[in-house]
């Protein structure tokens, strides 16, 4: 009986990494893309890190202008009398995954 019930678990398909909508990776890709710029190949240019206004083309590594982006916490300021909001886990950059996304969307089908 025990034997039956594990070749029925090892029968389950895999999931695949980018279909996981709660992977760092995903939301990272995700994330880059909605900052992107275009590049002059074609592609997209994504944001270098958390903070700045330097973008790099994902498929041909042209460094590319656009404007300022944070992707990480909002600073906030001790004393003020209101506080930024802070942001949901899935509007922040993990850094950690940075490569991985990266990865994701050069080898993402536009
Ligand atoms: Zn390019």
């Amino acid at each position: 009986m025990i034997k039956k019930i594990q070749s029925i678990f090892s029968r389950q398909p895999k999931r695949m990494v980018t279909e996981d909508f709660s992977s760092p990776i995903f939301i990272n890709a995700r994330l880059l893309e909605a900052h992107a710029v275009n590049c002059g190949c074609g592609h997209i240019a994504i944001p270098t890190g958390e903070k700045g206004d330097t973008y790099k083309c994902v498929k041909c590594n042209e460094p590319a202008n656009g404007p300022k982006y944070n992707l990480g916490q909002r600073t906030i300021h001790y004393g003020a009398s209101s506080k930024p909001l802070s942001k949901s886990p899935n509007e922040l950059l993990n850094i950690e995954f940075y490569n991985d996304a990266v990865e994701l969307l050069k080898h993402r089908r536009r």
